[in-house]
């Protein structure tokens, strides 16, 4: 892989999207960009501010003045809110909550699109993970991947995850916000979750992390040798 790439992963919350994208990162030795950690970040800094994630002017105002950055590591990525680690408070129930309202917001949309478009931009490979990467932030991507799940799976996965993470199991719970979150996601007037035309998409249901960075490693080499 001489020339450099750009790599889009799109999907659903629940797909191994995350440790997927991460582990072809690695094995490209590219830079990682997860633009959900974007989100998340405006999202707890919304809270933060005591704003109500539905008031989509006072969300805006608020994005506006936010200030976020990521790692790019895709061994250790690490999300900061005006300079302090927030990496894992915005994993929490009260940020996953927020993220698709705040999300949903044009003006948010379109700062941590701009953002994202710039960081994507230096001159090396590069997995840029997301809801509107080959649709929106970088149409023009080498590779474009769309990774899917049924709901149920992608469900079980969340539980299992919460279950070694120590929290309380309830499958049931996570199956109603895994449908919750992909109906907002799906329906929403800016960027709605969906694979562009020229996405290869791939169904990990039934395949596991290691099979399917495997056969993403395989398919960017495919992809890349016919580019060059
Ligand atoms: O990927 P992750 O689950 O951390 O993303 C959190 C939320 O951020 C998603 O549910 C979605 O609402 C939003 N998001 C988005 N566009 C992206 C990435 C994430 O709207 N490119």
């Amino acid at each position: 892989m001489s020339r450099s790439l750009v790599i889009a992963i799109d999907g659903p919350a629940g797909t191994g999207k995350s440790s997927v994208a991460r582990g072809l990162a690695v094995a490209m030795g590219a830079r990682y960009l997860d633009t959900g950690a974007m989100y998340r970040i405006v999202t707890l800094g919304v809270l933060r501010a005591g704003v109500d994630p539905a008031d989509a002017a006072a969300v805006a105002a608020v994005a506006a003045e936010v200030e976020l950055a990521v790692g790019h590591d895709p061994g250790e990525d690490r999300s900061y809110l005006a300079g302090e680690d927030v990496s894992t408070e915005i994993r929490g129930d009260a940020v996953t909550k927020a993220v698709s309202a705040v999300s949903a917001v044009p003006a948010v949309r379109s700062r941590l699109v701009a953002l994202q478009r710039e960081l994507a931009s230096a001159p090396d490979n590069v997995v840029v993970e997301g809801r509107d990467i080959g649709t929106v932030v970088l149409p023009a991507a080498d590779v474009k991947i769309f990774l899917t799940a049924s709901a149920e799976e992608r469900a079980r996965r969340r539980d299992a995850q919460n279950v070694a993470a120590g929290l309380p199991g309830d499958y049931e719970a996570v199956l109603a916000d895994v449908r919750r979150r992909d109906h907002l996601d799906s329906t929403r007037a800016v960027s709605p979750l969906r694979a562009a035309e020229d996405a290869v998409v791939v169904d990990t249901s039934d395949m596991n992390q290691a099979e399917v960075v495997a056969y993403l490693t395989e398919l960017v080499e495919q992809k890349a040798g016919v580019a060059r």
